[in-house]
């Protein structure tokens, strides 16, 4: 049951974490002095044949939004694509640290969404590397399905992870009420 309870949890945080980390990627291409907007566009799976709306900080051309992104370094496309999902994460992180570690379920959920990102910030990061290469085979990292399959596989992972092992809070409780029993009398 917490496996689901974390899963749910995970799902419901997702979209949040989605959001900061394309706003993420439309900040630091302001830091790098190029013109950015946030769009909202639809992304197609095959399996399920459902249309999600998916964020995406585009860079406007000269044909305005809808057309060409503008052309910017290699270096600074490869940066801007893994630390827009990677602040995110680090920032996770941090709240991961700082929640209890009776509170399994959130803990476990927060996991799966840093597992998400820094799958995302592997993939987006390998993107432009690859599209250099040969843009054919690049854009396989585009198919919507192999992002949120992967993405899928990786909280599920997370997931088993974290919640894997060690002792219910309950058990840990008693476990605790003993020790200090033993330890209380004539002290
Ligand atoms: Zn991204």
């Amino acid at each position: 049951m917490r496996y689901l309870k974390a899963f749910l949890l995970a799902a419901l945080l997702l979209p949040v974490a989605m959001a900061a980390h394309e706003v993420m990627h439309a900040v630091i291409w302001w830091m790098l002095g190029v013109r950015s907007v946030v769009v909202v566009r639809p992304w197609t799976l095959q399996f399920p044949p459902v249309t999600l709306p998916s964020l995406h900080a585009a860079r406007p051309g000269p044909g305005g939004l809808g057309g060409p992104d503008v052309a910017v370094p290699l270096a600074e496309s490869v940066a801007n694509n893994v630390l827009g999902p990677l602040v995110v994460a680090v920032v996770l992180t941090v709240l991961w640290l700082s929640v209890g570690r009776s509170s399994r379920v959130a803990r476990a959920a927060l996991l799966a969404n840093v597992a998400a990102l820094l799958f995302f910030a592997l993939i987006e990061g390998a993107y432009p590397l690859l599209d250099v290469w040969n843009d054919d085979v690049a854009d396989v990292l585009l198919v919507p399905d192999l992002n949120y399959g992967g993405a899928l596989l990786v909280m599920l992972a997370a997931i088993a992870a974290s919640l894997r092992g060690g002792r219910s809070p309950s058990a840990r409780s008693v476990v605790s009420v003993r020790d200090e029993g033993a330890v209380s009398p004539g002290r």
